[in-house]
C-alpha cells in the first residue's frame, strides 16, 4: 500500500522524472509513441499573452531551474537572460527537440516561470515605489515552506534588499535580515525588558530596530524605544495592521515629529504590514524602509504559455498566436523588435540605435552552453533596467512586430 505523506510536495525526483505532470501530457506521449511520432521535430515558445492589472512589463525570472529541469534531454533552449524585463507577446525562451523528450514537462517549465516571474514583477514594482528605499521581503509565512526559497530568490531578483527567510538567504548567500517578533514582547511581557535585551544579546552586527506597537500607541512606544537604547537604537518598525491603523501617514508623521523634538533625528522609521506599491508610493517620502510580505508573495500572475510554433522546419501554431519562430531584438532604450528567428536587425525601429537579440543559447543538446549568472547580478540587471523604464518612459512602448 501507498505511504500517505506527511508533506504534500513533488521532490527534486518527481519534478525531474516528469511525474510532476498533468496526466494529459502523459496520454498525448503514450498515443505519439503508439504511432513513433513521438521523435517530431518541433519549436515552442513561452510567452504572455497579456498582463494583469494594465502591467507594461514584468520582469523574466526562474531561469535557473529550468536549465536544470533540462539539463541532460536532448534539446536545444534558448531565452532572455534571467532578470530582463519584458512585455506581452514577446518569446522570453524558445525549446527546439523531439516534443516527445519535453512535452510532460510543460506544467513544470511553466510553474516554474510564472510562479517566480510573478513574484519578481511585483517585487520591482513595489522596489520602484520605494524610491530607492529599501524593500525588506518578510513574505515567506503566506507560502508553503517547501518553496520559500524560490520565493525568496524571486523577490530578491525583482529588486528587494533582502529576504527575512533563512534558508532562502543561505541559498542566496545572502544574511537573512529582519528585527523582532510581537512575541518577545508578549512573552517578556514588558516592551522595554525586550528592546535592552535585543541589545545585550545580538551581535553588533545585527541593527537595532525596535517594534514599537505592542503595547501602547507607536508613538509613545516609538519615544521609549529611543529613550531606553538612546544612540545605539537604528530606527523604530511600525507593524500597524490596517484594521488598527486609520491614517498611516498621520502615524508615521506623528512618530517622525516626536522623535525630532526629543533630539531623536538618527532613529529610521521602518514600516510593515499589508504592504503593496500604492502605500509604500503614499510613505515613500516619510519612511527609511518598508517590510513587504503577502503582496510580493501572492502577486497577480504572470500567465506565461509554452506554444508549438513549428513542426518539422514549417511555421504553425493554435489560434491567437504568431506562428513560426521569433526573436526579439532591443536597444539600449529598452525598444524591441520581434521579427521571424534567424532574421538579423542592427538597428532600432524607434531611436536607430544598435540592437542586440534577447534569446541566447542555454542549452545545446541539454548541456548548459552559456554562464547563470548569480542572484546578485541578476539583481543588478533589474534594477539597472527599472532606472530606464522610469528615465526614459519606456515602459510605453510596446514590441514591434515585422514579419
Ligand atoms: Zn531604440
Amino acid at each position: 500500500m501507498r505511504r500517505k505523506p506527511r508533506l504534500y510536495i513533488a521532490d527534486e525526483r518527481a519534478i525531474k522524472s516528469g511525474e510532476a505532470t498533468d496526466v494529459y501530457f502523459l496520454r498525448a506521449k503514450k498515443i505519439l509513441d503508439n504511432i513513433s511520432a513521438s521523435a517530431t521535430r518541433v519549436v515552442a515558445e513561452v510567452h504572455s499573452y497579456g498582463f494583469p492589472n494594465g502591467y507594461e512589463w514584468a520582469v523574466f525570472t526562474g531561469l535557473e531551474e529550468v536549465v536544470y529541469l533540462l539539463e541532460g534531454l536532448p534539446v536545444d533552449l534558448y531565452a532572455m537572460p534571467e532578470g530582463t524585463v519584458f512585455r506581452a507577446m514577446e518569446p522570453v525562451a524558445r525549446i527546439e527537440g523531439a516534443y516527445g523528450d519535453f512535452g510532460v514537462f510543460e506544467p513544470a517549465i511553466l510553474g516554474m516561470l510564472r510562479h517566480s516571474t510573478s513574484v519578481s514583477t511585483k517585487a520591482a514594482r513595489v522596489k520602484l515605489a520605494a524610491n530607492g528605499k529599501p524593500v525588506l521581503f518578510f513574505g515567506i509565512r503566506c507560502i508553503h515552506p517547501a518553496i520559500s526559497p524560490m520565493v525568496d530568490r524571486a523577490a530578491y531578483l525583482g529588486g528587494c534588499d533582502a529576504v527575512s527567510g533563512v534558508a532562502g538567504a543561505v541559498m542566496l548567500e545572502l544574511e537573512p535580515t529582519g528585527t523582532m517578533p510581537h512575541a518577545l514582547m508578549l512573552v517578556l511581557g514588558d516592551e522595554k525588558k525586550a528592546w535592552k535585551l535585543f541589545h545585550e544579546v545580538m551581535p553588533e552586527n545585527v541593527p537595532r530596530i525596535a517594534l514599537v506597537d505592542t503595547f501602547y500607541d507607536e508613538r509613545v512606544e516609538a519615544l521609549e524605544a529611543a529613550e531606553t537604547l538612546g544612540k545605539n537604537l537604528y530606527g523604530v518598525r511600525l507593524d500597524t495592521p490596517s484594521s488598527r491603523r486609520g491614517n498611516i501617514r498621520k502615524i508615521v508623521q506623528e512618530v517622525r515629529w516626536t522623535l525630532d523634538i526629543h533630539g531623536h533625528r538618527h532613529v529610521k522609521i521602518f514600516v510593515s504590514g499589508g504592504l503593496d506599491e500604492k502605500n509604500v508610493m503614499e510613505l515613500v517620502d516619510l519612511v527609511d524602509g518598508f517590510g513587504v510580505g503577502t503582496s510580493i508573495a501572492f502577486p497577480p500572475s504572470i500567465d506565461l504559455a509554452l506554444d508549438i510554433v513549428e513542426k518539422n522546419g514549417k511555421p504553425l501554431s493554435k489560434r491567437g498566436k504568431l506562428p513560426g519562430g521569433k526573436q526579439v531584438y532591443r536597444c539600449e532604450n529598452l525598444h524591441d523588435t520581434v521579427v521571424p528567428w534567424g532574421r538579423v536587425v542592427e538597428r532600432c525601429g524607434v531611436c536607430g540605435g544598435r540592437v542586440e537579440p534577447l534569446l541566447k543559447q542555454v542549452l545545446s543538446r541539454g548541456e548548459i552552453v552559456s554562464d547563470l549568472p548569480d542572484a546578485k547580478e541578476i539583481r543588478e540587471r533589474v534594477l539597472g533596467q527599472l532606472e530606464k523604464l522610469v528615465s526614459a518612459d519606456a515602459s510605453r512602448w510596446g514590441p514591434v512586430f515585422i514579419g
